[in-house]
């Protein structure tokens, strides 16, 4: 993970957090003069990646895009229909959503790569891939990442939604918070329970440290899958006093029965020469 803090990580924020990666100046140069030196390959198929870019042409099309889902929770949805059968009974406590792909391969085994293996080689291709997907609905005065608890932050290194969030707001100009959501327990992994257990597990979980001036935030994060998270996060900047919540993320998870369509993820090629 030494490669790349530095290419999705040099975003001015609201107050900076302590950083976690040490990275020491030589294998920053090392792999930067690397990054500019050698062609760039593509990290899914270890084929030449395009232009700049560290995936090709064929992968990049291969991520599946979500189009047809819920325009309020963006649950990928088999034919156009305007609400999914649970935000017509309950709907999220948002107000518009932003997610532009679907959670199948290739994207899963990048995002399990960024998340899992420290690959910031990863995160910046689905950082990239997320840039260059369209433009938001409607543009909020500042971004705020879901935040990882202090445990699993010293863990991983990093969080993976703030470094997602810092290209985005690079890119659309937008200023970004990390002190403003907190977690104020650990939560158990998400990844085994179910819906209803997912929004147990995640209640009471945030806290509001710092009320933002901005009255329209964004949250973002990297994968929604049931959307407790995101919704958790949601209702305690409303209840602070935020007027509109939208929700940002890279990529949703298809319902159980939608996930045929995607393929199965497998391995990726071995870590490459860039990591
Ligand atoms: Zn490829
Ligand atoms: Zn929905």
């Amino acid at each position: 993970m030494s490669d790349g803090r530095r290419s999705i990580g040099n975003l001015p924020a609201v107050g900076e957090p302590r950083r976690l990666v040490r990275v020491s100046p030589f294998k920053a140069w090392l792999a930067a003069a690397g990054r500019f030196v050698l062609p760039p390959r593509c990290i899914v198929c270890e084929g030449p990646g395009s232009g700049s870019r560290e995936l090709c042409d064929g992968c990049r099309r291969s991520l599946v895009t979500n189009v047809v889902s819920c325009s309020r929770c963006a649950l990928p949805l088999p034919a156009t229909t305007p609400l999914c059968g649970q935000c017509q009974t309950k709907p999220p406590p948002w107000h518009d959503v932003w997610v532009p792909f679907v959670y199948a391969w290739p994207l899963d085994a990048l995002e399990s790569r960024f998340k899992f293996s420290g690959s910031l080689a990863a995160g910046r291709v689905l950082a990239t891939c997320w840039l260059s997907s369209g433009v938001p609905p409607v543009m909020p005065g500042l971004l705020v990442p879901v935040p990882l608890h202090v445990s699993r932050l010293r863990q991983r290194g990093y969080n993976q939604a703030q470094e997602l969030a810092r290209s985005l707001a690079r890119h659309l100009g937008l200023p970004l918070a990390h002190d403003v959501l907190g977690r104020a327990r650990a939560t158990g992994a998400q990844t085994e329970l179910d819906a209803a257990a997912r929004a147990t597990n995640v209640r009471a979980a945030f806290a509001v440290k710092r009320v933002p001036v901005q009255k329209h935030v964004a949250i973002v994060d990297d994968v929604m899958t049931t959307g407790a998270t995101l919704a958790e996060c949601a209702r305690v900047l409303l209840a602070a006093g935020v007027a509109r919540v939208d929700v940002w993320a890279l990529a949703r998870t298809p319902s159980p029965g939608q996930r045929g369509v995607s393929k199965v993820a497998g391995p990726l090629p071995s870590q490459g020469r860039r990591g």
